[in-house]
């Protein structure tokens, strides 16, 4: 079996706590470049809450961690992108059920669960220069690697999440704050879709480390 333990499944999502964690600068000039500058304080909250919900509880399986990790994030981020970041774990709960092994499709179903959640919620398609920018593609990489071993799938996924960061530079961005600087977005990425790279890369990190 090449997927991951309950355990180890707990230990990347505290990898990717500290990875935001420490990322909490670059993403608020990000989101300062574009936004209301609080994207970094408000990820730094949320995954804070989530490593004390997570440090020293045991699971029973998949969904009860990605429930409680989603939760976490949701209830202590507020606005959109608590709704946002929550979803994406919180789809984990949605699709995981009493799953204890963490594999491709696992990986698969959680991504795209997500990307439907948010953009049912949020309203945003690809192209609005918002974190869906990265999970879209990512998202896809995972559907077509699904029947590739983890350590492959993530690697696919993670690359996948950096070339849509990427490409978020040469979009205007038409939702939110940023909407208002228009064209005056361009060349920069947006925030949301760095912290979406971050958390993804810190997984593909933890899985072929
Ligand atoms: P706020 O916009 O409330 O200040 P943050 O700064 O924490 O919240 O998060 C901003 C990020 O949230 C954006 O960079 C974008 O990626 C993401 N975001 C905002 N609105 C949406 C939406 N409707 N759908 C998807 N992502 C969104
Ligand atoms: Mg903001
Ligand atoms: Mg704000």
């Amino acid at each position: 079996n090449e997927g991951l333990t309950i355990a180890q499944a707990q230990e990347m999502a505290l990898a990717v706590a500290d990875k935001i964690i420490d990322s909490e600068p670059i993403l608020s000039q990000a989101d300062r470049d574009l936004g209301d500058g609080d994207h970094g304080l408000g990820m730094a909250r949320g995954f804070t809450a989530l490593k004390k919900e997570l440090t020293g509880t045991s699971f029973d399986n998949l969904r009860d961690l990605y429930q409680t990790a989603g939760n976490a994030l949701l209830t202590t981020m507020g606005g959109a992108s608590g709704v946002v970041f929550g979803s994406l774990f919180l789809a984990g709960g949605k699709t995981m059920h009493g799953a204890d092994c963490f594999g491709s499709h696992e990986l698969s179903h959680l991504l795209n669960q997500s990307l439907k959640d948010v953009m049912g919620r949020g309203g945003a398609k690809p192209g609005d220069k918002t974190m869906i920018d990265a999970l879209a593609p990512a998202a896809e990489a995972a559907k077509a690697n699904i029947d590739q071993p983890l350590a492959v799938s993530i690697k696919a996924v993670a690359a996948a999440a950096e070339a849509g960061k990427e490409d978020s530079k040469d979009m205007i961005a038409t939702m939110g704050r940023a909407k208002t600087l228009g064209e005056k977005t361009l060349g920069l990425p947006d925030a949301g879709a760095i912290s979406v790279t971050f958390i993804l890369e810190t997984m593909d990190a933890y899985i072929n480390g």
